[in-house]
């Protein structure tokens, strides 16, 4: 039996990474993978943003050693805890007092599709109206709340029942140039003889991860959120996958000095790959009734754990910036400079969420499988897969960052030439 075949006889057929990368991966360290046969592989895919710090950190293991060897306990559900205790002062000590954030948190469950239900639920709930506005190409999870939400008409398809109660809207930046304006959702808004229904919500990405890395401007962020200010709209930002570092700021929102009325939080903000997600509100929208949106895997002990060393390693005192800034600086300029040398490629997304676009929708498939053969993981993005999605480890080194770029350009050189 070859080394991949019981996972075609036993597995279900609806996997998809591993059609791209048909091997079996061993052993991981930092930015590096190993398979069954010893090749090794940059990885530049970091478990789809769950790995910002890299594979197997070793400022995370050792605390998450000690802690399973301490007898502590492990599955608490949301009772109390000592290590919940101690991330949740973490989080506010470290992450939301030095922002001026006053949120309460909430464990919705190990996903990121757990925190976009719970921030759909609870808008609905806190405003009496069902209606949420979403944007073209968005992605939020794959449960029926939040893939009414997500734009992907094949995956909406998987739904098997209509999607209600969304409707998407054009997203910033998307048709690069196009200026989605808001001036004709403002006039809907306002006009209560509009026939369109006033949302509980808007939930948008800052960066669009799986709809083609389109990046919206601050200043539309700013308006966005003015928008949703005048007309008592929620405005929820999804940083499943754009949060925790990725974009340079712990929140991706930040450097639009905006402050969302609902936070989606997960992927990377265990730090280590463990399953952990957060939703983050205003005090002022808590409420919930006690036990009206639970789960078994609310908050995971050892996820606890390796969150908080990461925030204590890389977000005390911001520890993790000015290398993290260098390396979004190396990213960009690198990938600039493949994009200059093929006839409308455009380099999409913001910091190390980022991508190139290619005229040419089957380039990037292409691009991806034979970057594969040389070495590196990169995954694609895009209504068509039509970007090539570059999303390295915040602790990636300046060489391997190097050596994954030169992997690249000369992937796009031989797909393109
Ligand atoms: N929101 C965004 C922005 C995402 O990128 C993802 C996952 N790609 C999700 C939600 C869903 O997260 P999960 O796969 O953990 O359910």
């Amino acid at each position: 039996m070859s080394s991949t075949e019981i996972f075609e006889t036993l597995e279900s057929k609806v996997r998809s990474y591993c059609r791209n990368w048909p091997v079996v991966f061993t052993k991981a360290e930092g930015s590096s993978l190993t398979d069954e046969e010893g090749n090794t592989y940059i990885d530049f895919f970091s478990g789809a943003g769950a790995l910002n710090y890299g594979h197997n950190n070793p400022q995370l293991l050792e605390p998450l050693i000690d802690y399973l060897k301490s007898g502590e306990i492990v599955h608490s559900m949301d009772m109390y805890s000592p290590a919940k205790r101690t991330f949740l002062e973490t989080f506010d000590r470290v992450i939301l007092k030095p922002r001026g954030l006053d949120y309460k948190v909430m464990f919705p469950g190990p996903t990121g599709t757990n925190t976009v239900e719970a921030a759909l639920k609870l808008a609905r709930k806190v405003t009496g109206r069902q209606h949420v506005l979403s944007f073209s190409n968005a992605f939020h999870g794959m449960t029926l709340g939040s893939l009414s939400v997500t734009a992907n008409p094949m995956k909406r398809a998987g739904a098997g029942i209509p999607l209600t109660n969304s409707t998407k809207i054009p997203y910033d930046d998307y048709l690069d140039g196009v200026d989605a304006e808001f001036g004709w959702l403002e006039r809907a808004l306002s006009d209560g003889g509009s026939g369109i229904d006033k949302p509980a919500a808007i939930i948008v990405e800052t960066v669009q991860g799986e709809g083609g890395l389109s990046a919206a401007r601050a200043e539309w962020l700013r308006r966005l959120s003015e928008l949703c200010r005048r007309y008592d709209v929620l405005l929820i930002v999804d940083d499943v996958q754009a949060g925790c570092g990725r974009t340079g700021t712990f929140f991706s929102f930040e450097e639009a000095g905006i402050v969302p009325d609902i936070v989606c939080l997960s992927k990377s903000i265990s730090g280590y790959g463990l399953p952990m997600a957060l939703t983050l509100f205003r005090p002022e929208l808590d409420v919930w009734t006690p036990g009206e949106h639970n789960g078994t895997f609310r908050g995971h002990n050892p996820a606890f754990i390796t969150a908080t060393a990461a925030l204590e390693t890389y977000w005390r005192d911001e520890a993790i910036v000015p290398t993290l800034a260098a390396r979004i600086s190396q990213l960009h300029e690198g990938l600039s400079q493949i994009a200059a040398s093929i006839d409308g490629a455009v380099v999409r997304g913001r910091g190390l969420l980022a991508g190139i676009y290619f005229p040419d929708h089957d380039a990037a498939g292409k691009i991806a499988a034979e970057a594969f053969d040389s070495g590196l993981l990169i995954e694609t993005s895009g209504p068509e897969d039509e970007v090539v999605k570059i999303m390295p480890a915040m602790t990636i080194s300046e060489e391997d960052l190097a050596i994954g770029i030169s992997i690249l350009s000369d992937a796009v050189a031989t797909v393109t030439g």
